[in-house]
């Protein structure tokens, strides 16, 4: 454990290619002719034919579809799993770009680390086995069980400024913190760089986040997130870019900018980035990247790593610093921000028991060497006071690196002399892979320094209210054990009686002794040969693994001709009310071992969605029978009959996480359109991918008209497809008394997404391409 991170690795395979982004960049002004953003200019740069994409295009942002060439790829175990399936069918030999895999999301936290990793590697073998045979198939980087959470690793190891990469999870713009993009995307994009197939995103817009003052006190970049996502609201970032600017930035620490971008995904911002400052070069040579530090000091010579003076943006957000009071968000939304002097009083309102019955650090969102010295500065603080945890206080840590350095520098021990347990490096409570025993089926609330709330995320219980803080004001909660104890301002009672008031913590940037590399049988070769040789092998009973059957064109007979291309008669299987998060459309924690057996895991489909016919969660009506079942059971039933079927949602569809699996499963089972009051963007995407058609209300309240049971046909689809047309879509609507009506919609499909809807999905209209 002692052992510590090279002074300088080997950065070749990791280096930005700046000369060709900076040639790229050139021809990007010579068409536009405007001073540019960071984003743009790091998007523009990444353009694989700027000329043809930008010329004539008039306004670009929100509008036009740009074909872009993203560096690398990181896939965490669960989404990996139905990424490399998609890859396998491509039929290619490796990776047409660096890609890596992380083993995080499948360790499931019961008792602390060690015990944890055995079992959760012996309960996931099959997938892990899955996973590291492709990997060496492919070329691709493995990182095992036990070495870290994919956005925290990526960090550490791969992320660069300017960068443009995709990774399989929602919260992959973590790495924007090293001043770059990093996109959450499903794994059919994923599927698109690795087959050097170009990946096309709409231009986002830009709005610039000027930050002025200084964080004091017990105030965090955590804090600035939550009370932006207040501010902004779940929806406020789709088809947006966060680009941060100002004072304010330079005064942060790169892990504390990894926070706020991380946390730009809850505000369903397309990514967050930041101008190149020297906290960045200070954490690239920290971890053993100083060749790509180097190489990034003179890219930002060449004005390539900030934007350009007076270039614009769609909006811009004053936020000081120096205003900013710590900030706790939830419960069930991440955006429903309270400030910490304001919560005691938020709780009573809500006629809320005053009680913490759990408190919870580190995550993806907040497990840096700062964050993990700023709580044991708090915990040092109690212990000598004689304080311990009054709550369960669990610690994940990010990664191997980070673990072992806090066990090198004396944290660990800190927290475990207070009460803490250290979970296993990897997702754990995070994403559901809590076995946890209190509270089952009870009202209870949880703090916790993770980035997202929504019911049951953490413990299966719909119950508990999960609230957002800073890893410390978590930590001084878990002495309190009150939700309305404000550490700023009150003080706890010793046992003698004396009144102990915490100071406000202080932690340390970077370890003065360097990272230690911790267990490096966790870690991959750096950039390995692919191995053809290789069989991946997926045994025909696999409850955990299934290979994909092509989904079949919705045109059926008709796709192969350009007589009529309207989606065949759809049923309505359900009008969805209200909330629906891709958690809603396939839920996590123990449905996450299906994640690469597509029969298994569509048993899951919908099951905490609300049927806005009766309000009852998980119910649908099978109008042809006057029935009624689950929502998956329904399905199943359309599918046996051959139905296509529909259906009918509210806002922000599909917000939360990169999840294509709620793409996936939909259309399993034979969803062949979705029509929303709005859908939230990679969702939407992924619906494309997978060939659903999602189409939006014109008139929002015609989402009320339309029930289960309904009939709906499309009317002026072939035009859209044959390009004749670009008209609005309507859809005919025949109720089942024979009424019929018809309705104004429309798409965001782009010329090459009606390719993927006619072929069946991206990944059939790729195979085409490809042979
Ligand atoms: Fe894992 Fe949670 Fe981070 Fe997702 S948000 S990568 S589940 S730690």
């Amino acid at each position: 454990a002692t052992q510590v991170a090279p002074v300088e690795k080997d950065c070749s395979s990791i280096t930005p290619p700046y000369p060709a982004l900076l040639r790229n960049l050139e021809h990007v002004r010579k068409v536009l002719q405007r001073p540019l953003t960071l984003a743009e200019k790091i998007l523009y740069s990444h353009l694989i034919d700027p000329e043809k994409n930008l010329s004539g295009a008039g306004k670009i942002r929100g509008e036009v579809y740009l074909q872009l060439r993203p560096e690398r790829v990181a896939m965490q175990d669960a989404s990996a799993q139905m990424a490399l399936l998609q890859f396998m069918s491509a039929g290619l030999a490796q990776s047409a770009v660096p890609a890596s895999i992380h083993c995080d999301h499948l360790i499931q936290a019961v008792e602390g680390a060690e015990s944890d990793l055995k079992r959760s590697i012996v309960t996931n073998q099959e997938v892990f086995d899955f996973l590291e045979s492709a990997a060496r198939k492919y070329g691709i980087e493995f990182w095992r069980p036990g070495s870290g959470i994919i956005h925290q690793i990526v960090l550490e190891n791969y992320a660069a400024p300017g960068m443009l990469m995709l990774g399989t999870d929602s919260h992959t713009p973590n790495a924007g913190g090293l001043g770059m993009l990093a996109i959450g995307v499903g794994g059919a994009d994923a599927v698109d760089a690795m087959t050097g197939t170009p990946w096309e995103l709409k231009a986002p817009q830009v709005v610039g986040v000027r930050l002025t003052g200084q964080l004091n006190g017990w105030a965090t970049p955590k804090d600035l997130i939550l009370h932006l996502a207040g501010k902004l609201t779940v929806r406020g970032g789709t088809g947006r870019v966060l680009e941060y600017f100002g004072p304010g930035v330079f005064s942060q620490s790169c892990t504390g900018l990894a926070t706020i971008a991380n946390m730009g995904a809850e505000v369903g911002a397309t990514t967050s980035t930041f101008p190149y400052t020297p906290n960045m070069r200070a954490y690239l040579n920290a971890t053993g990247r100083s060749p790509v530090a180097r190489a990034a000091d003179e890219a930002a010579s060449r004005g390539f790593l900030n934007a350009d003076e007076n270039a614009e943006y769609d909006e811009v957000i004053d936020i000081n610093l120096s205003e900013l009071e710590p900030t706790i968000n939830g419960p069930f939304t991440p955006d429903l921000a309270t400030p910490l002097s304001k919560f005691g009083e938020f709780i009573e309102s809500q006629g809320w028991k005053d009680e913490v019955s759990a408190a919870l650090i580190g995550s993806c969102t907040n497990s840096s060497y700062e964050d993990m010295t700023s709580v044991a500065d708090l915990a040092q603080q109690a212990k000598r006071a004689g304080l311990t945890t009054k709550v369960p206080f669990l610690c994940t840590p990010g990664s191997e690196q980070i673990r072992a350095t806090m066990e090198r520098d004396n944290v660990t021990s800190t927290l475990q002399d207070v009460g803490a347990v250290v979970l296993a490096n990897a997702c754990g409570p995070c994403i559901g892979q809590w076995k946890r025993e209190e509270k089952k089926d009870e009202e209870n609330a949880i703090l916790t320094s993770f980035n997202r709330n929504f019911k049951s995320r953490n413990d299966g219980n719909r119950l508990t209210m999960n609230f957002l803080a800073s890893p410390t004001v978590v930590t001084a909660m878990a002495f309190s054990g009150k939700l309305s104890f404000n550490p700023m301002s009150d003080s706890l009672t010793l046992p003698s009686g004396e009144p102990f008031k915490f100071s406000p913590p202080s932690g340390q940037d970077l370890p003065s002794a360097g990272f230690a590399l911790g267990e490096t049988s966790y870690y991959p070769s750096p950039s390995p040969k692919p191995h053809p040789e290789v069989d991946i092998v997926v045994k025909k009973d696999s409850q955990r693994l299934e290979l994909l059957e092509p989904f079949p064109s919705p045109f059926g007979e008709a796709s192969g001709n350009n007589r009529d291309l309207e989606l065949p008669p759809l049923k309505v299987l359900l009008r969805v009310r209200g909330k629906c998060t891709t958690d809603h459309i396939s839920a996590a924690g123990p449905w996450l071992k299906y994640k690469g057996h597509l029969t298994n895991i569509s048993e899951n489909l919908l099951i905490t969605a609300v049927n806005d016919e009766g309000g009852d969660v998980n119910v649908a009506f099978d109008r042809d029978t006057n029935t009624s079942g689950t929502i998956p059971e329904i399905a199943k039933r359309f599918k046996s009959r051959k139905q296509p079927w529909a259906l009918v949602v509210d806002d922000n569809y599909g917000e939360g996480s990169a999840r294509e699996h709620a793409a996936l499963q939909p259309r399993f089972y034979g969803c062949a359109m979705i029509l929303a009051r709005s859908f939230a963007r990679i969702h939407e995407t992924n619906l494309k991918k997978q060939g659903v058609l999602p189409l939006w209300f014109v008139d929002k309240s015609d989402y009320s008209r339309i029930s289960s049971g309904d009939v709906l046909e499309t009317i002026g689809l072939t035009d859209t497809l044959q390009g004749i047309s670009d008209a609005p879509i309507k859809v005919k609507v025949t109720k089942s008394n024979g009424e019929t009506f018809e309705i104004q919609t429309k798409h965001t499909m782009s010329t090459d997404q009606l390719q993927w809807l006619r072929a069946g999905s991206a990944l059939n209209h790729i195979r085409l391409s490809l042979n």
